[in-house]
């Protein structure tokens, strides 16, 4: 029998990429100009500053062309040396990327464990400083929003430990998931490096990720003897753009200077982390609805860590997730997230960072169910109800 494709939009659900808005796709629809062109160095301009009041610094900036793994490697290129020490904490899939890379690079990397549906301890974290008596440790890298977990860590209880040890570790974040979804506030919660990416809040294409730096960690970075080239802060300075050593990706800086307006501009960071939130807790009332019966549950075990940009569900026991995501895709045009290393099968995860607004997430939740009834795995019915009770008090 012939599968017929369905019609419509597709539905894109995955927590990153993100959907593209319209006017930002328009925006990049550019004819071709010089990089040096004074027109463009105002865009440009525009979107370096842009991009610093999201971090919420007034420290240095450098643009990569590159997903955000060129941003992680830069930051780890720049700062350290071989056998240099870092303390990844543990959250996911993500944490262990970063940690793998850093391997990689030379440097010797100790983990600060943790369940990935809890999350970590900041004490643990105070205590693993406070035995490292001489400082071997040079920094402490921590994922802010687990995006294969589902949970946020709370940036400002990491830096009350680090301090709380009095360690003079550098203070890394991975803001790839959280930035532009999430409040983060760089200067203000003591961040050294925060490294950030263009395909998830930020609504881009992937391909332009950034890190924002610290007086600090520029410091480091003169005493760090890694090997680099085009990823190297020092030779980027001395460019024109203080970013780039070869063509400068100009399509990517008219997108971000539209997603920048829409983001600062049109909706405003308060209304947007508040849209996020609002369709975080619409999102989880419907997965609490759903985990009758024996039927899927939020990953996260902690309240307190609920991610507003994703949300990871469990499946129930002997239930594979990538049934689910496949009939949401083939039959209804909908892109769910799977689970990621050690999760592959037994998650699936809902985005709902970026352009995305009510109808949205209730046809995603919609389609969500029918594929649970479709592939009879068992659940209670109406968690899109639920879902829209939470939306109608809010609106
Ligand atoms: C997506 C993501 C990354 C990886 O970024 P790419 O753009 O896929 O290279 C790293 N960290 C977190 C938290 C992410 O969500």
């Amino acid at each position: 029998m012939q599968v017929v494709k369905p019609r419509g939009r597709l539905f894109f659900a995955n927590p990153g990429p993100t959907n593209i808005p319209d006017s930002v796709l328009k925006a990049m629809s550019h004819h071709t100009v010089d990089f040096n062109d004074p027109d463009f160095l105002t865009v440009y301009h525009r979107c370096f500053e842009g991009v610093k009041t999201i971090l919420g610094t007034k420290g240095h900036l450098f643009f990569y062309a590159g997903s955000g793994h060129a941003a992680w490697e830069a930051s780890l290129v720049n700062l350290f040396s071989a056998g240099d020490r870092i303390l990844i904490v543990e959250t996911g899939h993500f944490s262990e990327s970063w940690g793998r890379m850093a391997t990689a690079h030379g440097l010797e990397v100790q983990t600060l464990p943790a369940e990935w549906n809890k999350g970590p301890d900041a004490a643990a974290l105070e205590a693993a400083l406070k035995a490292d008596k001489d400082h071997a440790i040079k920094a402490v890298c921590v994922v802010h929003n687990e995006t294969s977990t589902g949970m946020t860590v709370s940036l400002k209880d990491m830096r009350k430990a680090i301090d709380g040890a009095k360690h003079p570790a550098l203070f890394m974040v991975d803001t790839i998931s959280s930035l532009g979804s999430l409040d983060f506030r760089m200067d203000e919660w003591g961040i050294d490096c925060a490294v950030g990416g263009g395909q998830k809040g930020l609504m881009l294409p992937t391909g332009l990720s950034f890190t924002g730096l610290s007086d600090k960690a520029m410091a480091v970075h003169q005493t760090s003897t890694l090997p680099k080239h085009y990823f190297n802060w020092t030779t980027m300075l001395a460019r024109p753009h203080k970013s780039f050593l070869g063509t400068v990706p100009v399509h990517f800086f008219f997108g971000l200077q539209e997603s920048l307006r829409l983001m600062l501009e049109e909706e405003g960071l308060a209304h947007l982390f508040a849209r996020h939130s609002r369709l975080a807790r619409a999102t989880r009332a419907a997965v609490k609805q759903w985990s009758g019966n024996q039927g899927p549950t939020l990953f996260s075990a902690d309240p307190s860590r609920y991610s507003d940009s994703v949300t990871a569900v469990r499946m129930p026991e002997g239930f594979s997730s990538d049934g689910l995501r496949k009939t949401a895709h083939e039959r209804f045009n909908v892109s769910l997230g799977g689970g990621l290393s050690r999760l592959a099968g037994q998650v699936f995860r809902i985005g709902h960072m970026g352009d995305l607004n009510e109808p949205m997430i209730l046809g995603t939740l919609g389609v969500v169910e029918m594929a649970l009834k479709i592939n009879g795995i068992p659940h209670a019915s109406g968690g899109v109800e639920a879902a829209l009770q939470v939306l109608a008090e809010e609106t």
